[in-house]
C-alpha cells in the first residue's frame, strides 16, 4: 500500500529556500568562496551549507545523493569480501609516534589534548589504527587470510588552502579499506581485485576517470595507484600519453626523476598531454610498513612461525567524488547527477489550472504513487505542488534541480486515453507516453 508518507511534495522540501541564485554571471562569481560551479549549484540548491571553512552540513538532497553512492561503494567492496567496520575517531598519539607519522604528517593533523595531558589526533586516515587492530587479535592463521576490513567515516584534515566544497574540505567522509595477505604474492592479488573494483565502481558512476600511477606520499609503500576525474578545478596534475600508454601523476614523475618528459617515445613522436584531475581514489601496496612497526602478524602454515602481514590500504574520497561528479555533469544553471546517484529520480509537474488545478494534483498523487508502488521508487518521484506557478516556471526549477526525468501533467493527461510528457532533464528529448508506456519505461 502506498502511503501519503511516501510522496514528496516540493513545497515541503529542504530544497532551495528562498535562496535563489543571482542572475549574472558576475553576480554570483563574487559570492566568496564559491569558486567553482559545482560548489555553487550545490551551495545555491540547499545540496550542502557551509558551516565554517572547510566544513559543511550535508542538507536532505545532499545526503540521499551520498548514501546512495556509499551503497554502491558499499556492493563493490562487499563483493570482493570486504567486511565494513567502524573505527575511533581519535587516534593515541602514541600508535601515530610508532609509525614515524606524528611529525611526517606535520600541520594537517588536528591534535588534540584530554584532561591527562594526553594526546590525539582525529583521524586522518586509519592505518595505525586498524593495524594495531590485528595486532591485538591472538592467533590468525594463515587460513584467515586475506583479511579486508572497510570503514565509511569521517576523516580530519587541517588542509592548508580548504578549497571548492566538498572537493578540498577539513572533514570529509572517505571509504578506506585495509587489506591483509600471507605473501607479497597475494597481496599483488588483492590489490589487483580492489582496483578492479574501482574500476567497476567508476564505470557504474558513469562519469569519465583515468587511472595512473600515483606517488605514495606520507601513506608510504612502493606500488600506487590514483583514479582521478579530468576537470579544470582539478589541484594535481597527470601526464597522459595515447602513444606510449603513459599515465601517471606528475608529482611521481618529479619524485622519479623523468621530467621533463615521462614519455618513453622518441620526442617527434610523443603525445603525452597534461590535465588538470581531481583524485578520486588512491591505492597503495603497503608491504611490512605498518604491520612490522606494529607487530601485527599471522601464524603461517608451519604452525609456529609468525610473520608480518601484507598490507594494502585503498581510499576512496566519497564527499569528494559526489561534488566532483556534479562538477563533471552539471550545466552553468543546472545540477547534472550521475543516475544512480541523483537524489530523486522523476519531478512531476501537474498543470496550474484555476479550479481544476485540484484536479491535476490529484493525478500527480496517483501517478507518484503508482511509480513508487510498481517500481518501489519510495521517495525517488517528487511532487511540485506549488500549483500557483505555471509549468514553465516549475520546469526552470526542475532543470536546476537535475533530477533524471520530469513528467509533465498537461491537458492531455486528462483526457482519454491520457498521454504524459516525459522530458530527459539532461537531453531536454520530450516524448508522449500512455500510462502502460510509461510504467515500461521508467
Ligand atoms: P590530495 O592529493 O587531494 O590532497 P591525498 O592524496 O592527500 O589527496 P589520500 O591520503 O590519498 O588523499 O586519501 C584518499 C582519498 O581521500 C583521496 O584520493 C581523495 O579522494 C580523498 N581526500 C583526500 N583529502 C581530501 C579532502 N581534503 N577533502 C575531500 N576528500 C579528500
Ligand atoms: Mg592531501
Ligand atoms: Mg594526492
Ligand atoms: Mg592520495
Amino acid at each position: 500500500m502506498a502511503s501519503y508518507c511516501h510522496r514528496r511534495y516540493v513545497s515541503r522540501l529542504f530544497q532551495n529556500f528562498g535562496k535563489l541564485q543571482p542572475k549574472s554571471k558576475a553576480g554570483r562569481d563574487q559570492d566568496v568562496g564559491l569558486s567553482c560551479n559545482s560548489h555553487k549549484l550545490m551551495m545555491y540548491n540547499d545540496v550542502v551549507a557551509q558551516s565554517y571553512a572547510g566544513g559543511f552540513h550535508i542538507l536532505p538532497l545532499g545526503l540521499r545523493a551520498l548514501e546512495k553512492l556509499i551503497r554502491l561503494v558499499d556492493e563493490e567492496m562487499q563483493g570482493i569480501g570486504g567486511q565494513k567496520i567502524a573505527m575511533t575517531t581519535l587516534a593515541p598519539e602514541s600508535l601515530w609516534q610508532t609509525s614515524g607519522r606524528w611529525a611526517a604528517a606535520g600541520n594537517e593533523l588536528f591534535k588534540l589534548t584530554d584532561r591527562h595531558k594526553h594526546q590525539f589526533c582525529l583521524g586522518p586516515t586509519h592505518e595505525e589504527l586498524v593495524t594495531r587492530l590485528l595486532a591485538n587479535i591472538a592467533q590468525i592463521s594463515y587460513r584467515h587470510l586475506p583479511i579486508k576490513l572497510y570503514q565509511i567515516t569521517r576523516k580530519f584534515r587541517d588542509e592548508m588552502s580548504p578549497k571548492y566544497g566538498l572537493l578540498r574540505g577539513r572533514e570529509f567522509e572517505m571509504k578506506d579499506l585495509y587489506t591483509f595477505d600471507s605473501s607479497q604474492e597475494t597481496a599483488l592479488e588483492t590489490y589487483v581485485e580492489v582496483c578492479e573494483a574501482y574500476n567497476r565502481l567508476f564505470d557504474r558512476i558513469g562519469v569519465p576517470y583515468v587511472k595512473v600511477a600515483g606517488a605514495t606520499g606520507i601513506i608510504g609503500g612502493n606500488l600506487s595507484h590514483e583514479y582521478h576525474y579530468l576537470a579544470e578545478v582539478g589541484q594535481d596534475s597527470v601526464l597522459l600519453c595515447d602513444r606510449c600508454g603513459v599515465q601517471m601523476n606528475k608529482e611521481l614523475a618529479a619524485e622519479d626523476g623523468r621530467l621533463p618528459s615521462a614519455c618513453q617515445m622518441p620526442a617527434s613522436q610523443c603525445e603525452l598531454q597534461e590535465r588538470k584531475g581531481i583524485e578520486v581514489g588512491h591505492t597503495f601496496y603497503l608491504g611490512t610498513k605498518y604491520s612490522n612497526p606494529f607487530k601485527a602478524v599471522f601464524m603461517d602454515s608451519d604452525g609456529s612461525t609468525m610473520i608480518d602481514f601484507q598490507m594494502g590500504c585503498f581510499g576512496l574520497g566519497i564527499t569528494r567524488i559526489l561534488q566532483a561528479s556534479v562538477e563533471a555533469l552539471s550545466t552553468e544553471t543546472g545540477l547534472r547527477w550521475p543516475g544512480l546517484i541523483a537524489p530523486h529520480q522523476i519531478y512531476i509537474i501537474p498543470k496550474k489550472d484555476g479550479s481544476h488545478s485540484d484536479d491535476y494534483l490529484a493525478l500527480a498523487e496517483t501517478l507518484s504513487d503508482t511509480l513508487t508502488r510498481k517500481h518501489h521508487l519510495r521517495g525517488e518521484v517528487v511532487i511540485d505542488d506549488r500549483m500557483n506557478l505555471t509549468i514553465g516556471r516549475r520546469q526552470v526549477d526542475a532543470d536546476r534541480l537535475g533530477y533524471p526525468y520530469m513528467i509533465i501533467l498537461g491537458v492531455k493527461a486528462l483526457e482519454s486515453p491520457a498521454q504524459y510528457e516525459v522530458v530527459d532533464t539532461a537531453s531536454k528529448e520530450t516524448t508522449f507516453m500512455s500510462l502502460d508506456q510509461l510504467m515500461s519505461f521508467t
